[in-house]
């Protein structure tokens, strides 16, 4: 059974094959096999899951069930869930129990789908490696010894080796789209404000966009429909109605206009993910597509810009985690100071400092005309490149990452090149743009993903676009040897 999508499972499901029971048993066991070896999960709820997968049974005997109900699924250790601890890959909240759901959990909760656990993640989900978590690294199941992408890593190396068919992930600046791509998994990042952040950790807050993982874009498609939507709780959700994304898969390709951006594929690119990209844009063209050659002239811009905007934004979200409203509180405090200072720098970790300290410079009074300021009128540069953009092509494609799965341990003591692995994914987020990643071949061992960008709410067209591809290629079907 595990080996199956989303997809089949709800099709099993339906006719009876088997129950969510069994199913949640067959991947709980999974995960306590193979979790001490990738850390992927955080916390594994097993007696709620199963409580969970009897519910899902019951309801589908009484006839009131969904695509997702009994199936199993993860959420990253960002989104608060009820009753269960909710670190955000942080001492600082290692003891944290949500009081409630966020609203994506709330909404595959009403579903029926079946949490199995937690998902492993870097800290506050500032990373591109997950080895910025309290909890230690996750390992790549495609390669024990290399990274799985961050900072959304815990869920798409248990997707990967198939500890559950589906997960949730956020993306602030390529945190779902990075870690599909390096786990060989679907992975799509929505248009900003299509999904609810309410109980979503915050990062920083005009970025941060929660989504699905999963196999396939149809897998991606039945969690984004029961995620997606307005929410009254978050004022930054649009209310616009949620199409049925399932249902648009099969829009043929003829006539589709591709952009690709020169910018993503110039020096820095490494020369064989580029080989595998270029066969899988010769794919497209055989589907019908046609390719266009497209500039985004501020791409290089991005990373600085994220890199002000980001940090500025969490040293204010982060604020609140003192020892006194929220989070690890030190040992006998002499004073109010000792309190604040002594709980914030034992509860966070050393890259969490970094940009809580780059963005309160970036804030203070003097600086912020040079750095914030400016960093918003890049913004607006990199958005209006988009705009141009889909003023020619329908979709743009390109790399998700620069290179493949990097190795544990290989950039973490230099941040500006780990800053570099969100090369072509961080300006989506700038702009507030819908991407999705997909697995698109291999070098050596290790996956590479193919990115694609669509114009705003641009969802359907998107998994679409990935959809026909996967009915052509099998990629999305490769099991990683240690976990078949
Ligand atoms: N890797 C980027 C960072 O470290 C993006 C993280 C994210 O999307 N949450 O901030």
């Amino acid at each position: 059974m595990y080996e199956k999508t989303i997809a089949q499972l709800s099709a099993g499901l339906a006719s009876g094959q088997f129950s969510s029971e069994e199913l949640t048993r067959v991947f709980l066991e999974r995960i306590e096999r193979s979790n001490p070896q990738l850390n992927a999960f955080i916390t594994v709820t097993a007696e709620s899951a199963l409580a969970q997968a009897q519910a899902a049974d019951q309801r589908r005997q009484r006839g009131e069930a969904g695509p997702l109900t009994g199936i199993p699924i993860a959420h990253k250790d960002i989104f608060c869930t009820n009753g269960v601890r909710t670190s955000c890959g942080s001492q600082m909240l290692d003891r944290f129990i949500a009081p409630y759901d966020a609203t994506v959990v709330e909404r595959l909760n009403t579903a029926g789908a079946v949490m199995l656990g937690k998902t492993n993640m870097d800290e506050f989900a500032m990373g591109s490696s997950n080895e910025t978590s309290y909890y230690g690294p996750v390992r790549n199941p495609w390669d024990l010894n290399a990274v799985p992408g961050g900072s959304s890593g815990g869920s798409a190396a248990a997707i990967a080796a198939r500890l559950t068919p589906g997960a949730t992930g956020t993306d602030t600046g390529g945190s779902i789209r990075q870690p599909a791509a390096l786990c060989g998994i679907t992975g799509i990042k929505p248009t900003y404000g299509r999904v609810s952040r309410w109980g979503m950790i915050a990062y920083a807050s005009s970025l941060d966009q929660g989504g699905p993982m999963a196999r396939t874009a149809e897998d991606c498609a039945l969690l984004l429909t029961a995620i997606a939507g307005f929410d009254p709780r978050d004022s930054t959700c649009v209310d616009q109605p949620v199409p049925d994304y399932a249902a648009a898969l099969n829009r043929p390709l003829a006539g589709l206009k591709i952009g690709l951006p020169k910018e993503y594929f110039g020096t820095g690119l490494d020369n064989t993910v580029a080989a595998v990209i270029e066969t899988a844009v010769t794919e497209y063209r055989k589907l019908g597509a046609e390719t266009v050659e497209i500039s985004l002239p501020n791409s290089q811009l991005a990373i600085p810009a994220y890199y002000v905007v980001a940090p500025a934004e969490c040293s204010s979200n982060l604020a609140r985690f003192d020892g006194v409203r929220y989070g690890h509180r030190c040992d006998n405090p002499k004073d109010l100071l000792d309190l604040y200072t002594r709980s914030r720098a034992e509860g966070f970790g050393a890259e969490v400092q970094r940009r809580i300290l780059v963005g309160t410079f970036a804030l203070s009074a003097g600086y912020y005309d040079a750095y914030y300021l400016k960093a918003q009128q890049i913004r607006r540069l990199i958005s209006d490149d988009f705009r141009r953009a889909f003023d020619q092509v329908d979709v743009i494609a390109g790399p998700t990452s620069p290179t493949v799965a990097f190795n544990l341990g290989e950039k973490v003591d230099d941040p500006i090149t780990m800053y570099l692995s969100d090369i072509y994914t961080i300006a989506v987020n700038l702009a507030g743009l819908p991407s999705l990643s997909l697995p698109a071949g291999f070098v050596g061992q290790r996956p590479v993903g193919l990115q694609l960008i669509g114009n705003y709410f641009a969802e359907e067209r998107l998994l679409s676009v990935a959809h026909r591809y996967q009915q052509v290629t099998d990629w999305h079907n490769r099991v990683p040897a240690a976990f078949a």
